[in-house]
């Protein structure tokens, strides 16, 4: 029989950041959509960066079809079909890049990055420098599909051993090789890391909460 998730989620919606092209192999896409269903099974809505292209296309078709709200934030410059092609469910036009990840992160419980390119991986990185900052205390997962990330999860131990980045800070990106696992594990996330700045002095401090985390300090 399936498995049962609570009723009571503990995301509402999460960020997905991912490749606007779908990568040489079929683990990626199938990564894609295996993220989709986990996030369908527990009733989570969906918010990325709109468009059809690539792997954004697929995890943010199959969450539609699986009955979530999906919320696409593009700029006006990469609104033209031929760039970014159909977006379903709510589509927000922004400015520029800036707004639309301020808009990302504002929306979003939590951040997921799937493999891609250098946009996904900027993305992912602002989130977890934000976290280290002290500007949000969401949890930011990484889906380590197939080995992908297993480099750049390696600079980020070098940076440790290197003394750039505090080995608590190491613990702010969560990361796994199923979906189910990184899901469980965000879940049980909690920010352990020294803020460099005190949450309450960053004016996007609305950006910090999740549910259930409201009161935590
Ligand atoms: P990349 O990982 O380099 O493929 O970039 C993925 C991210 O860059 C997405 O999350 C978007 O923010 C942005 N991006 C790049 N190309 C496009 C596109 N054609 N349509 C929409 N967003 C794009």
């Amino acid at each position: 029989m399936e498995e049962a998730y609570p009723r009571s989620r503990k995301f509402n919606r999460v960020c997905v950041f991912c490749g606007s092209n779908s990568g040489n192999r079929q683990v990626f896409s199938d990564a894609a959509i295996e993220l989709a269903d986990e996030l369908v099974k527990r009733d989570i809505d969906l918010v990325y960066g709109g468009g059809s292209v690539g792997l954004m296309g697929l995890i943010s078709q199959k969450m539609y079809n699986g009955g979530c709200n999906v919320l696409g934030v593009i700029p006006k410059a990469l609104m033209p079909h031929e760039i970014s092609g159909e977006t379903v469910g709510e589509v927000r036009i922004v400015s520029d890049m800036h707004e639309r990840k301020a808009a990302m992160a504002q929306e979003a419980d939590a951040f997921i990055a799937l493999p891609g390119g250098y946009g996904t991986m900027e993305e992912l990185l602002e989130m977890i420098t934000w976290a280290q900052l002290g500007i949000h205390k969401k949890p930011v997962g990484l889906l380590n599909v197939d080995g992908y990330y297993n480099f750049l999860l390696a600079l980020f131990d070098n940076g440790v051993e290197e003394g750039f980045i505090k080995p608590g800070a190491r613990n702010i990106v969560v990361s796994a090789s199923s979906a189910k696992e990184l899901m469980t594990e965000m879940e049980s996330y909690s920010p352990s890391h020294e803020h460099v700045a005190p949450h309450e002095s960053w004016k996007m401090k609305q950006l910090g909460n999740y549910p259930g985390q409201e009161n935590a300090e």
